[in-house]
């Protein structure tokens, strides 16, 4: 069957650009894409800035109506009260967020977000109206035992098998090699596929067929304008969570152009 998924390019600021550079960079892509006469039917772009700078792109996207997206690089589990330094789904979903990227490797590793509490975070976005973007990947030692696909797609049922079908496809996984995160080591298009194909074989087996031909997965891992177009040729790789080039307006644009 011919996928019927619209590509999702997703920028995953991380740590990077405040507000006021966060504001240059939106109208900076925003003009690129102009320019190149972008067709956004075609390939969705969404920009994932830190909580700091969501309120600054949102008014800008929607004082101009721009057709990008949004959303937010975490989100905490509980609704409300005395959680200091925690940020709710309802607060991000008022934002005009659609995404928030759960079980990211770098929160699973410099916070306490275990499996549990991403299953938490994932029912706290989907309840909150927004689709959560579920990071899965494993690393270069899982690899070398050869268990790399066993790994990913455990990642993916442990935290999605009781939800409903529904719920389930609503959600956008993105394969994330935690080998391949800022190392500059991108998967191969073979090795993007084969896992990606994978976590859609097991969501066919949990879930609707539908759902499984309903969710986008996204590869991310040292994505670049120079590797982009043989990634997204493979037939279960929906788009991309790109880190590091998406703080370039320049390879944004390129990418979603290639794409
Ligand atoms: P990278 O990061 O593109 O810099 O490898 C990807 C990510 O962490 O989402």
């Amino acid at each position: 069957m011919a996928s019927k998924r619209i590509p999702l390019i997703a920028g995953n600021w991380k740590m990077n650009f405040d507000h006021l550079e966060a504001t240059y960079f939106v109208q900076k892509l925003v003009w690129l894409l102009r320019d190149a006469r972008f067709d956004y039917s075609r390939c969705e772009i969404a920009l994932m800035p830190s909580f700091t700078s969501l309120r600054s792109v949102q008014v800008l996207v929607e004082a101009d109506r721009l057709k990008i997206r949004y959303g937010a690089q975490s989100v905490s589990v509980t609704t409300q009260g005395a959680f200091t330094g925690d940020v709710s789904a309802d607060m991000i979903a008022h934002l005009g967020c659609s995404y928030v990227i759960v079980g990211h490797s770098e929160r699973r590793k410099y916070h306490p977000e275990d499996d549990a509490n991403i299953v938490d975070q994932v029912r706290a976005v989907l309840a909150a109206g927004m689709q959560p973007i579920l990071c899965v990947g494993e690393s270069f030692e899982e690899r070398r035992q050869g268990i790399e696909l066993d790994f990913a797609v455990g990642q993916v049922h442990d935290v999605t098998r009781d939800l409903s079908d529904e719920e389930a496809a609503r959600l956008i996984i993105a394969y994330e090699p935690v080998w391949a995160i800022g190392t500059g080591m991108v998967a191969t298009p073979d090795t993007a596929q084969e896992a990606a194909q994978a976590i859609r074989d097991d969501l066919r087996e949990t879930f609707d067929a539908q759902v499984a031909d309903t969710v986008r997965i996204l590869y991310g891992g040292s994505v670049t304008s120079r590797n982009a177009v043989q990634l997204i040729e493979e037939p279960d790789v929906d788009g991309f969570l790109i880190g590091g080039a998406s703080l370039d307006a320049d390879e944004m644009a390129k990418i979603a152009r290639l794409t």
